[in-house]
């Protein structure tokens, strides 16, 4: 590793999120064709999942085609911020769905700066105003409609609003203030791996630090190549690369793994240590799950404990220990005394669900310019009371949420009046809770429970309802496989996610 550290402005890596048909493909499409100035590019029909441009005023910019793709996922697995910005794009016409929900939880989970990019606004049917409306509900405020989150109306198609778009991100880049450490050894993701009969194993890569130059070893986790086909995202070799720019190296002796963290050497000998290290991390951590043999639906939160003297991490674990519950268990992997050092993040960046817990201690001050383990979680204490607070919170939002069923009410049939085929009229008495029309039963019968159903209209009197309280007969209309028969006791439920 370096030991000068030459830090200096970096360019963000961007990734579009949002619905399937929204338009991210289109966008980056656009984007590529009007941006990319180079002959070469012109001649790229296919769509690419990471590229390079430079923007009119000069800026550059890495996007990257991650929404839906299972790197990001497993990026987000690992608790990797390759993205620094995102931009959510949202069509004017079909507004907030699905996906865009999931696109925000990304984003907010992993606090990455983002724009809104309301798309399609060529269409006649076109709501701009409603999509800013529709993600108020979600919670995201948009410029104008009380909050600050930059949002630019574009056209994937016709290119309108997209100059803004991209200046808009140049602004919020500078406010963010990347930066990057040119002297570092190269440090990223990967993006792609593809096994090619003909040339091997080859890998798109993002540095998100330090430069790569030929000549030189990456890792991925227990695989290994080295940097003599380094080519840049549109296959031009290069002789070195830096930070931010999406890179593919051909050679892997294994297949990356897509989100995977890779690093740099200058020496075929420093990766291979790298490598026997990583198998020893992977072995530490199969046995401490192996030792566990952790429960289906059960948590398991690995905590790596450092502490100012060792006397002091014996009374924390024994705090630790009294936090888990049937649902969540904290398993110390490791508990050392002295500063978090970079060893520790690795340990923890092999799976995120680890928490380093500093005990009146700091990091060592290599590792605070690591930017790619920004999202491990590292949280420094000095008080035992707030230490165990936030690992119990810790535990309820890890906690596997179940699916329990909510009894509602309780009816007693009186009589049956007909049926056919599933449909039966028939009259009761509630005798707990209440019965509500669209609710679904089951049935009890004496062995227990007989099939299932659903209200499909009540009666009260002559009077049509939608439902009926404790102590009222009522007449009822209800959907079953299982004929329900006199004497039956219906039980309404929901089912809630505790
Ligand atoms: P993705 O699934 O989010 O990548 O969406 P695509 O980029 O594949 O776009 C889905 C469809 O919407 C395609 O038929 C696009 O041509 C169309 N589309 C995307 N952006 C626009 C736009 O700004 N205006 C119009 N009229 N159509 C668009």
């Amino acid at each position: 590793m370096s030991t000068t550290h030459t830090t200096i402005e970096r360019s963000p890596v961007v990734a579009v999120m949002g619905h399937v048909d929204h338009g991210k493909s289109t966008l980056l499409d656009y984007i590529r064709k009007t941006n990319i100035v180079d002959g070469e590019a012109g001649g790229i029909t296919q769509h690419l999942s990471t590229y390079e441009v430079t923007t009119e005023s000069d800026k550059r910019i890495t996007f990257i085609d991650t929404p839906g793709h299972a790197a990001f996922d497993e990026m987000r697995h690992r608790g990797g911020t390759v993205a620094d910005i995102a931009i959510l794009i949202v069509s004017a016409e079909d507004g907030v769905k699905m996906q865009t929900k999931h696109a925000i939880e990304v984003i907010t989970k992993n606090k990455i700066p983002f724009i809104v990019a309301i798309n399609k606004i060529d269409k006649p049917n076109a709501q701009p105003d409603n999509v800013k409306t529709e993600l108020m509900e979600q919670g995201i405020y948009v410029e104008g409609f009380g909050g600050d989150t930059p949002v630019c109306p574009i056209s994937a198609k016709t290119g309108e609003g997209i100059d803004t778009l991209l200046e808009t991100l140049s602004i919020v880049a500078e406010i963010e203030e990347m930066k990057g450490d040119i002297e570092r050894l190269a440090t990223g993701f990967v993006i792609e791996a593809h096994r090619d009969p003909k040339q091997g194993i080859s890998a798109t890569l993002i540095i998100k630090n330090g430069s790569m130059k030929r000549g030189q070893y990456v890792v991925v986790d227990d695989s290994i190549t080295p940097t003599r086909m380094l080519r840049d995202f549109m296959g031009k070799d290069l002789d070195e690369a830096h930070f931010s720019s999406p890179i593919q190296l051909v050679g892997f002796d294994k297949l990356p793994a897509i989100g995977s963290l890779f690093s740099t050497f200058e020496s075929k000998k420093d990766a291979e240590q790298a490598i026997a290290e990583f198998n020893d991390i992977k072995q530490e951590l199969e046995e401490a799950r192996g030792i566990m043999n952790i429960p289906e639906g059960v948590a398991l939160i690995p905590i790596i404990l450092r502490t100012d003297v060792a006397g002091t991490a014996e009374a924390i674990a024994n705090e630790i220990q009294k936090l888990t519950t049937e649902d969540v268990i904290f398993k110390i992997i490791k508990s050392e005394s002295g500063d978090i050092n970079e060893s520790d993040i690795k340990l923890a960046s092999s799976d995120t669900n680890t928490v380093i817990i500093g005990f009146h201690v700091g990091e060592d001050s290599n590792i605070s310019v690591l930017n790619e383990y920004e999202a491990v979680t590292i949280k420094k204490y000095s008080i035992i009371y707030e230490l165990t607070e936030y690992l119990a919170t810790l535990s309820e939002e890890r906690r596997i949420k179940k699916e329990v069923e909510v009894e509602l009410g309780q009816v007693k049939i009186l009589k049956t009046f007909s049926r056919q085929k599933d449909k039966a009229v028939i009259g009761g008495k509630v005798l707990s809770g209440e019965i509500r029309v669209g609710h679904s039963f089951k049935i009890m019968r004496k062995d227990g429970i007989a099939g299932y159903g659903v209200l499909t209209g009540l009666q009260e009197g002559k009077m049509e309802t939608q439902n009926i309280l404790e102590g009222n007969e009522c007449g009822i209309m209800a959907t079953s496989k299982e004929e329900v028969r006199e004497g039956d006791i219906l039980i309404t439920f929901t089912k809630e996610i505790q």
